[in-house]
């Protein structure tokens, strides 16, 4: 993260600005006003992908259930995501239980550098930058969407903003930034926190309140453009691609049957109806049958349909469809499944579900 002798995006008064405004109007979140890196390492987590107000209710709650690092490295991998249930991007709340297993297996403490936290799994650049700034106070950048979208106005960036040369001038503005910060006296972590805030509260992607914005006079796009939102430049949107997806809700004995996913993949360990994602040319019922048969092994009959739920992730939506079913013929197997159950249905919530089998279960027990 070597600068070049470039000047600064923003001068020593302008970051002093910054950083007074950031003094007085900061958000009071459960994860300010700490130096513990597990607090910050777990909310940083957290805001990736995810809205500020639907992580703080997660935030306290998973550091009920987990306190501490070690409490995280010893709890079983189930736990974890069933406290993570709803959350989303499941993957985060797997990498966490990883790395925090292995920085108590090296027992050398949390990492404090930079360049350290990068080899922990889930760790990427902004996530390191934010931890050892605001914890060990490394004065290293912290390049996210909100500071992006600040710099790029600030500098008055036209280009498409995932650039690669527009990255890397947008990285060379926020290490500058932080050495007018250090030179001001201006501790790294306060002021990495101070350019996120104003993204997230003054400069949004929909609304520049560029009156009231500590930056205003180094803005470059305040004085050049009629509408500053207009910055950044996005690449257009792909269309997102929709699914037809099938779910057998299969009883026995007042049981239902539930299965895990595989650990490896989207989801990987969450909990779900049995079923899949349909073929061209296939019905339904046939993906089903289908499904059952390539992931358990076994024939069933397919039923009444429940219920259908639409979701949408990141990158696709789907639509997926409930049916009741029963089983056939066959032993059941785990093919294209980490594990099964039969549970009764009280028992369900002891298990993490993904949101759209949630609301199946929901349906469930409201029609039974
Ligand atoms: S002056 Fe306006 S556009 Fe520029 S950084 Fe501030 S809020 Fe954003």
């Amino acid at each position: 993260m070597k600068s070049e002798s470039h000047p600064s995006a923003l001068s020593s008064a302008a970051v002093r600005k910054l950083s007074k405004w950031y003094d007085q109007n900061q958000r009071k979140l459960p994860w300010r006003n700490t130096r513990n890196p597990y607090r910050i390492w777990i909310s940083e987590i957290l805001l990736q992908q995810t809205q500020v107000e639907t992580v703080r209710p997660y935030f306290l709650r998973f550091i009920k259930a987990f306190p501490t690092l070690a409490s995280l490295a010893a709890a079983p991998l189930d736990k974890v995501l069933k406290v993570w249930e709803g959350c989303g991007y499941y993957a985060r709340a797997r990498n966490l239980h990883r790395a925090a297993k292995q920085i108590v297996g090296e027992g050398k403490g949390f990492p404090r550098r930079y360049y350290d936290l990068m080899k922990l799994p889930g760790i990427g650049r902004y996530t390191a930058a934010a931890i050892s700034s605001i914890a060990f106070q490394e004065p290293v950048a912290v390049l996210d969407g909100n500071v992006e979208r600040v710099l790029a106005r600030v500098l008055c960036e036209r280009r498409v903003v995932k650039n690669t040369l527009v990255q890397k001038r947008l990285q060379r503005a926020a290490d500058k930034v932080m050495q007018a910060a250090v030179a001001a006296q201006i501790k790294p972590g306060d002021l990495n926190q101070a350019l996120m805030e104003l993204g997230a509260i003054v400069c949004t992607p929909r609304r520049a309140d560029c009156a009231v914005c500590p930056l205003k006079n180094s803005c470059a796009a305040r004085r050049k453009l009629a509408d500053v939102t207009i910055l950044p430049r996005k690449t257009p949107a792909k269309e997102i691609p929709h699914y037809q997806v099938t779910a057998a809700i299969l009883r026995k004995n007042g049981c239902l049957l539930i299965t895990q996913r595989p650990h490896d993949g989207m989801l990987g360990g969450l909990w779900e109806f049995p079923g899949g994602k349909q073929h061209k040319g296939e019905t339904l019922a046939e993906c089903l049958l289908r499904e059952i048969r390539e992931e358990l092994g076994i024939e069933i009959e397919v039923g009444e349909l429940l219920t259908s739920v639409n979701h949408a992730y990141s990158h696709f939506k789907i639509t997926l469809h409930a049916f009741f079913c029963k089983p056939k013929r066959g032993r059941l197997q785990r093919i294209g499944v980490a594990d099964f159950h039969w549970v009764k249905p009280a028992e369900l919530n002891r298990f993490a579900f993904p949101k759209a089998d949630r609301v199946i279960i929901q349906r469930l027990l409201h029609t039974r």
